[in-house]
């Protein structure tokens, strides 16, 4: 597949790696590579001012032998089919992975989310809702919150589908990453950012490191960011340095995460924060550090800036933030990654209870929801670490494999159809 697509292009450099490692004839390797299902809808609501918003909208389904598609909606101004496509790959491997029964999926609204008022913003979540009607459904792909997008935009999903029917709720599970008042789950919205500290941890008692000696880099203020350094606070582990879109700030003793919420919540970025002091953004990825979060966009650690990387381990927060060859460097430089299909994976393993309280009408408790979050999370880090030891692999190709094998073990179970 050519594209110009830096996302997709790193998703397909890590499945055709892995498919050489695993021996995969060229038919499996065909099958299992390759999107079954890419569209393009293109939407034209009416807004309040009267006038049509014409925007396109992207679904993917990747692959879906281990069950339906399952996948965020990536909001911004520049998302294409490629960038979803890539994205919907890396959800394959990441729900095999982390072992829930779906299969990869995602989907993208070209639209800066910050040029739209909230109204605005409801009329096009629910203009995409109707126009992907017949390609979202438990069974086909169930969307959740990514990068611009929140619970709020999953509520009006949920409510056109129903509203729809003419019921107040829907026949399973269509969408998660709900507000819990109308069937989220508790805990939903801080598991990602969980799950990412839950395999650093694991990672600190591999390297024989004391959580609570940490200095953490992170960019990207967003939901995973964010959470990632309140969580880490919690542990004792100082966050210095974290850049958002606009800029960055840096304290040697700490930033306070409170304020800084507070700050970002009232200013909209991290710019200005009094508790530290203005940096450049493009600096965090130079910070002296012990822990870096990349918790942003993709292709964000590249050949340029990879040599000036000053910490002991990455844990890859966002979405495909390394390119390959900047992957290839970190290796050289003995540089450990947890990489996103397993540092990341809690979201989507809190998104799985979610569907499952909805499709059973049970109601899980936060203690159940995080500590089912936990066990999984250090469970799959046991495993890819493992693989990664005894066949002298990087924690990427060791979970790429151990994720694409499953994908290949259902496809063969599955038997000759689809
Ligand atoms: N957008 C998140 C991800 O990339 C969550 C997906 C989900 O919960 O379905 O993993």
């Amino acid at each position: 597949m050519q594209t110009n697509s830096s996302i997709l292009s790193t998703a397909l450099h890590n499945f055709e790696q892995s498919a050489k490692r695993l021996k995969l004839d060229s038919g499996i390797r065909q099958k299992i590579g390759q999107p079954k299902e890419r569209i393009e809808i293109n939407i034209s609501p009416v807004m309040p001012s009267g006038k049509l918003a014409h925007v396109r909208c992207f679904i993917v389904r990747h692959h879906d032998a281990l069950g339906p598609a399952k996948g965020g909606i990536r909001m911004t101004a520049d998302v294409n089919l490629d960038d979803i496509t890539g994205l919907a790959m890396e959800m394959t491997w990441k729900t095999s992975l982390i072992g829930v029964p779906f299969g990869g999926g995602k989907s993208g609204i070209q639209l800066d989310p910050s040029t739209v008022t909230p109204q605005e913003k409801e009329i096009i979540i629910r203009g995409f809702t109707r126009g992907a009607s017949r390609h979202i459904g438990p069974e086909i792909y169930i969307p959740a919150p990514d990068m611009g997008t929140n619970e709020n935009d999953m509520a009006h999903i949920r409510d056109c589908v129903s509203y729809s029917e003419g019921t107040s709720i829907t026949k399973g599970c269509y969408v998660t990453g709900k507000p819990v008042i109308i069937g989220g789950i508790v805990g939903r919205s801080q598991a990602t950012g969980k799950g990412v500290v839950y395999t650093a941890l694991a990672m600190c008692n591999k390297l024989d490191l004391d959580i609570a000696d940490m200095k953490v880099a992170i960019q990207g203020f967003g939901n995973v960011g964010a959470i990632t350094a309140a969580e880490f606070a919690k542990y004792g582990a100082k966050t210095i340095a974290i850049a958002d879109i606009t800029g960055g700030i840096a304290n040697p003793k700490g930033l306070d995460i409170d304020a800084l919420q507070k700050h970002v919540k009232t200013k909209g970025s991290v710019n200005g924060f009094a508790g530290g002091q203005p940096i450049e953004k493009e600096k965090i990825f130079e910070i002296d550090c012990d822990i870096l979060v990349p918790a942003a966009a993709g292709s964000q650690i590249t050949l340029e800036n990879v040599k000036k990387i000053k910490t002991r381990f990455i844990a890859e927060g966002a979405n495909a933030p390394t390119t390959p060859e900047a992957d290839c460097v970190l290796a050289e430089r003995k540089i450990p990654v947890i990489p996103d299909i397993l540092c990341n994976a809690g979201g989507v393993f809190v998104s799985y209870l979610e569907y499952t309280q909805e499709t059973q009408r049970e109601q899980m408790t936060l203690a159940e929801v995080e500590g089912r979050l936990e066990t999984r999370m250090k469970q799959r880090f046991e495993d890819v670490h493992k693989l990664a030891e005894q066949k002298k692999l990087t924690m990427r190709q060791a979970a790429m494999d151990l994720a694409v094998s499953r994908v290949v073990e259902a496809v063969f179970a599955r038997g000759l159809y689809p």
